[in-house]
């Protein structure tokens, strides 16, 4: 099988692929669209039934012997801007590679199987964020006109966007990298995701008063960059005192007027909040505002916090956990419980269907870069666990 799963992640990897590293597989661009091509062939090949639905994700289906809702397996197909060989790719090889082993050793299945891979997860070119999955769910309720354009040179037809709706699915598993390292750390070769993390966005505006660098003493200073600076510190150590999974990350910093001489008057940062538990998440963010307060009237500054975005923990089903669970243990694997600190498509499908997660480890945590790697023994162990565990829910 690793022979099989590392020439079909080198084909799409070589799709897109960059002069310097990595690969670049945007929705709707060139490269994607001949990944599409080649996935299609590849689920042709497997003996799938072939279908694009309205944003382009493409879905390969084998029919089932019983009536009802398909069981189905992938990941997305799109990569962020020099991406890794792995991220979404993995989930697409493996479960057709593992959809193929089960049709051509167990014939046809009970339950219809079918591999899907999704046209978008990353946001790397629109705000589309989970543009694939939110049009299975039926939840894009608004096209902006640059996707629009791009979907129409695609020959995708943005009116139509609400075919892709499916309320057909029983179950979605997935095979994912861990992308972090924890995996690693603990020598597990396998995790069953038992949540995705819930995120905030949070802009945070500190405004002070510029004024002269050399003119003002200190005592006198009302500077907002030096407040936000202690601010951002304390989101730090409240993370830290939380524990995990909680994590709160400053991604962007901005400082007016920017000059080097001019206290500045006003600082902008933006506050990345994340946490399995909603109420925990909630009670990490309602300390971070307690202490912004307090550094601001400590210091005469003025703040205010504004939610950019916000989604919430999403528990992946307990029936799909304990087949996964069942799955590893039939495999001969010892696999751990984990909470995904990224964002997945399966938070989203969870509104329509059961869903469930499989993570293999990331070397030295590293993803979302050309460095991203995984051994092939656990590409391999990763998908006959997979495997396994669609044999058990589809035959
Ligand atoms: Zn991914």
């Amino acid at each position: 099988m690793t022979e099989i799963l590392e020439l079909r992640l080198d084909e799409l990897h070589a799709i897109g692929a960059l002069p310097d590293g990595g690969t670049y597989r945007p929705l709707y661009s060139d490269a994607w669209a001949e990944a599409v091509k080649r996935v299609e062939r590849w689920f042709k090949d497997a003996g799938l039934k072939t279908t694009r639905d309205a944003v382009g994700t493409l879905w390969g289906r084998a029919e089932g012997t019983d009536k009802g809702k398909s069981i189905v397996t992938g990941s997305h197909i799109d990569t962020v801007r020099r991406g890794g060989r792995l991220d979404g790719a993995l989930g697409i090889v493996a479960g057709l590679t593992a959809v193929e082993t089960l049709l051509a050793t167990k014939g046809k299945p009970r339950r219809t199987l079918e591999v899907v891979a999704i046209c978008e997860e990353e946001g790397s070119r629109f705000a589309t964020n989970f543009w694939g999955s939110r049009a299975i769910t039926g939840r894009i309720d608004k096209v902006d006109a640059d996707i629009a354009q791009a979907m129409r040179e695609r020959g995708l037809d943005p009116a139509k966007i609400s075919a892709a709706a499916r309320d057909d699915i029983d179950t979605f598993v997935e095979l994912h990298i861990e992308q972090g390292a924890l995996l690693e750390a603990s020598g597990a070769a396998l995790a069953v995701v038992s949540a995705i993390v819930g995120t905030a966005h949070l802009e945070v505006t500190v405004t002070g008063r510029p004024d002269h660098a050399g003119t003002t003493p200190m005592e006198l200073r009302r500077d907002a960059l030096a407040g936000a600076a202690v601010m951002i510190q304390a989101v730090e150590s409240v993370a830290r005192s939380l524990g995990k999974p909680a994590v709160a990350t400053v991604g962007r910093v901005r400082a007016e007027p920017d000059q080097i001489n001019v206290i500045p008057g006003r600082a902008v940062f933006t506050i990345d909040l994340r946490h399995s538990d909603l109420s925990a998440r909630k009670a990490l963010e309602q300390r971070i505002r307690s202490l912004c307060a307090t550094v601001a009237s400590e210091r005469g500054l003025q703040f205010a916090i504004r939610m950019l975005q916000e989604w919430p923990p999403v528990p992946m089903h307990p029936e799909v956990r304990a087949v996964l669970a069942r799955a590893a243990q039939d495999t001969g694997v010892a696999a751990e419980e984990m909470v995904s600190g990224a964002g997945h498509d399966a938070q989203i499908l969870a509104a329509r269907c059961r869903v469930g997660m499989l993570f293999v480890p990331s070397i030295g945590g590293r993803s979302h870069c050309p460095e991203e790697t995984t051994s092939p023994e656990h590409l391999a162990l990763g998908t006959h666990v997979l495997q396994r565990a669609l044999e058990l829910l589809a035959y």
